[in-house]
């Protein structure tokens, strides 16, 4: 994976060169709404912290960051008031995983019922 590059779009909402909707921010992480909601609750939280990805964020952050962040990711959620119908939470990594933005980020998907996606991935032989 590539080194870091400043200039992704979640490293300047952090620096606050790009508006977000805020959703929540301690020392550890940002959440925020995301611009193309494919539920009816989507919202992305991010480390603070230059972390391309999950393997790197997993790799290489301190582990009061790693518990911040994660904690975070709990508070959000449970904010958001999704404990209890539930919500499903993605972390794209890579090429394969359909990531976009190279600054790490766990997707929070609720208010509505997921359908169970593993079922329907493409086999490993296929083209689709
Ligand atoms: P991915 O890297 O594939 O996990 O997805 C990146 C996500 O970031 C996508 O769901 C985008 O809609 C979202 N996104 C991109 N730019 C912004 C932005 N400026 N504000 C909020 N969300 C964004």
């Amino acid at each position: 994976m590539s080194a870091y590059d400043r200039n992704n779009v979640f490293a300047k909402i952090l620096r606050g060169e790009l508006p977000c909707k805020k959703v929540y921010e301690d020392e550890f992480a940002l959440a925020f709404h995301d611009i193309n909601p494919l539920a009816p609750v989507h919202v992305l939280v991010i480390p603070k912290g230059e972390y391309v990805s999950q393997a790197d964020f997993g790799a290489t952050a301190p582990p009061e960051l790693a518990t911040g962040f994660w904690r975070a990711v709990s508070k959000v959620a449970r904010d958001l008031g999704l404990d209890t119908e539930g919500y499903r939470i993605v972390a794209n990594h890579g090429p394969n995983g359909g990531q976009l933005v190279f600054h790490f980020h766990v997707h929070i998907f609720g208010g509505r019922q997921m359908s169970h996606a593993m079922r329907s991935m493409p086999k490993a032989d296929s083209q689709g």
